[in-house]
């Protein structure tokens, strides 16, 4: 090596010694580098989920026999009770304009209290939110009857550490309908793998909404509605079953969709490793949640939706209250990070067209043959020398654009100079097809310079895509 910098040794101590130091936001959560805290994942297993899921014992499957002993009474209330008394309402009151716009506003702002308070702030920790935002959410999100914030994210943490496996309270493998509300509905099988609650358990705001969360749920999802439509055009009923229990029911499937719709439909262009998805119909139910395959691979992302005209109004929401200076600290993940993720499916992709494809015969494939042997056997069929391969072209002598005539002249010569250009400088199309009429090497006729080497690649081969463990190979096999 030229330089002594390269020398692995110096380098590592030359890192060693420009390391930066950590980078503390200013605003982190108070306590958060508590080195004496207790956290629920300390002294796990190094083989934690492959431990429990072995060990801990699961309940049995549940069938039609004993499906009523496993449901868990208080979700089925809050799941199966609200539509009904939605649509009992929906037949007995008459819908007024301002309560179907209020319902729709008051939809959005519980959904809010999930996908911008519960999901992003709290179970992720993506941005930092001002008391009174932390305030609003936690009331919002009550509003939604989702449980209190300290519960779902318990769970939600759980579904991204262990995504797909049993541990994961909502795993997409259980199906479409397990992972919208079969989770909640029946007990769960087995307990949600473990995850840390440190930062949340002393959190005031979590904590007093955990506190109070069945007086903030009755209060905000069923008598704030209420009220508003009352007090504000004097649609006391309306608010009740329109903008409550209603709206209700639209932002339960909407957020749950989060779990099943997202893990079941659509792309994944950042990962294919698990089930999430990324589809515009789940962010349009989903206020935004829909790229949910670039969310569980960047979940710390205040984002879904990393282009400006997909639709994500939770990270818009996150935004403007930036600039009303109710949040900061906005975290992206690094656009060059992303950008890998996605060129490894793009490359993904590309590789499995090139496998389905045929590709001509390579060098180390084909016989090697003498000038003399060529000239012998071009006289039984039409064999053409171009770049040091010996091409039978009998298939292609009526269908040559330029005439049989051409080909025919070439016939045991040497056509390469005349191919590249001397008679036509042909299409790198032509170049492809004529590599795949490849039948021999001439001896000696690849030991040629190396741009006359780099010409005889069909330009169809001067890009791939290989594997590690193929370009491994192939250096191992080159000599030094
Ligand atoms: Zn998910
Ligand atoms: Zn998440």
């Amino acid at each position: 090596m030229a330089s002594s910098s390269a020398d692995p040794a110096v380098f590592r101590a030359r890192r060693k010694a420009e390391l930066s130091p950590p980078i503390t936001p200013p605003h982190s959560a108070p306590n958060s580098d508590n080195e004496d805290e207790v956290h629920a994942d300390d002294g796990i297993p190094d083989d934690y989920v492959q431990y429990t899921l072995r060990t801990q014992k699961e309940l049995p499957p549940i069938t039609w026999r004993n499906f009523l002993g496993e449901l868990n009474w208080v979700s089925v209330i809050a799941i199966i009770a609200t539509p009904i008394i939605g649509v009992y309402g929906a037949f007995t009151t008459k819908l007024c304009w301002q309560t179907a716009l209020f319902s729709v506003i008051y939809y959005y702002i519980t959904g809010l209290g999930i996908t911008a308070g519960y999901h992003r702030l709290w179970a992720h920790r993506s941005y930092n939110a001002s008391k009174p935002l932390e305030y609003i959410l936690a009331m919002a999100g009550a509003g939604a009857v989702e449980g209190s914030i300290k519960w779902w994210s318990r769970g939600h943490r759980a579904h991204h550490r262990y995504t797909d496996t049993d541990l994961d309270p909502y795993s997409a493998h259980h199906g479409l309908f397990w992972s919208h509300v079969g989770w909640m509905i029946f007990k769960p099988r087995r307990k949600p793998g473990v995850a840390d609650m440190s930062d949340l358990n002393r959190n005031p705001v979590v904590r007093w909404q955990h506190r109070w969360y069945l007086q903030l749920l009755i209060v905000f999802a069923f008598i704030v509605p209420t009220i508003v439509a009352g007090l504000g055009w004097g649609d006391w009923r309306g608010g009740y079953f329109y903008a409550g229990a209603l709206r209700l029911c639209f932002v339960h499937h909407s957020t749950f969709c989060v779990n099943s719709l997202a893990h079941w439909l659509g792309e994944t262009p950042f990962d294919d490793k698990h089930t999430p998805r990324d589809h515009v119909i789940t962010a349009l139910v989903t206020i935004g949640e829909g790229y949910h395959n670039f969310h569980h691979q960047f979940p710390m992302d205040y984002r879904n939706a990393i282009k400006w005209y997909q639709y994500d109004p939770t990270k818009w929401f996150i935004s403007v209250c930036q600039k009303l200076g109710l949040a900061s600290h906005l975290k992206v993940f690094p656009d060059n990070e992303v950008k890998k993720g996605q060129l490894t499916m793009q490359l993904k992709k590309a590789r499995e067209i090139s496998d389905e494809l045929t590709w001509p015969s390579d060098s180390n494939d084909l016989p090697v043959i003498s000038w003399e042997s060529f000239q012998e056997q071009a006289k039984d069929r039409p064999l053409i020398l171009v770049s040091g391969f010996i091409h039978d072209v009998s298939s292609f002598l009526d269908e040559h654009p330029g005439g049989k005539h051409l080909l025919k002249k070439m016939i045991g010569k040497d056509a390469t100079t005349a191919f590249f250009g001397g008679v036509y400088n042909h299409s790198n199309a032509a170049h492809n097809l004529l590599a795949m009429m490849r039948v021999g090497v001439l001896h000696g006729g690849m030991e040629i310079e190396a741009e006359k080497l780099a010409q005889s690649v069909p330009p169809s081969q001067k890009l791939q895509v290989l594997t590690s463990t193929e370009v491994n190979a192939l250096r191992a096999a080159t000599p030094l």
